[in-house]
């Protein structure tokens, strides 16, 4: 996949008109099954007691800057507003540095995707008692009530969003929750259809 991928992003280069734009799509379509790939093999070493979680002492603001860096051009492209606001003096939490990477990149990643063109999203963290809670609120389509435990299942997608054109196969949710799980972290969710969703991540502090 990795050899198909760089080939067809080599000639996409290369070309132009039409078929600049059909090897655009395979460029695309090669990045979301790896992306499948990774998250598979993800939950499986979760399920044998393989993944390897690290704790480290570390700053909410650095994960954040990293999973914004790699999804800002997807929120500019939906002419969205990202709005970060963290308190300067946010203690440190115990966390594992690739782990709180992931949870962020695929909660904001949904955020953009559940979210309209100039939409908004809003992230922001305080401290609840010896924990640093993190929050990434949308204005986006919603989930109803019933879902609202389901979208944590693997594969589990609300079927309103999946008529929407997106990528994902439902992993990245059960992922994040997982490995949340493993490095003492807890995910929550509250939502209203049509008026947006908010994700939250409570992690011990340092
Ligand atoms: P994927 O994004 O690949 O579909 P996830 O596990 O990340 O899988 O999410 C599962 C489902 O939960 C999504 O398909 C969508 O229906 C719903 N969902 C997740 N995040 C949001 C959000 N911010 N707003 C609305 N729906 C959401």
């Amino acid at each position: 996949l990795t050899v198909a991928l760089a080939y067809a992003a080599l000639l996409e280069e290369e070309a132009t008109g039409h078929m600049r734009e059909h090897l655009d799509q395979v460029v695309r379509a090669a990045m979301q099954l790896k992306s499948d790939i990774d998250a598979m093999v993800s939950l499986q070493q979760i399920d044998t007691g393989e993944a390897q979680v690290k704790l480290v002492d570390m700053e909410i603001a650095q994960a954040v800057n990293s999973a914004l860096e790699n999804l800002h051009l997807l929120a500019e492209r939906k002419k969205q507003r990202v709005n970060v606001e963290l308190p300067p003096d946010l203690p440190l939490v115990r966390a594992d540095r690739r782990v709180l990477y992931l949870i962020l990149s695929n909660l904001l990643s949904n955020a953009i995707k559940f979210t309209p063109d100039e939409g908004s999203i809003f992230i922001s963290a305080h401290v609840a008692g010896d924990n640093v809670l993190t929050t990434i609120k949308d204005t986006g389509i919603g989930i109803p009530k019933g879902e609202l435990e389901r979208i944590f299942e693997r594969f589990y997608q609300v079927e309103d969003s999946l008529r929407r054109e997106h990528g994902g196969i439902g992993l990245g949710l059960a992922i994040a929750r997982e490995m949340a799980e493993l490095t003492g972290g807890v995910i929550g969710v509250e939502s209203e259809v049509g008026r947006g969703s908010t994700f939250s991540l409570s992690l011990p502090r340092a």
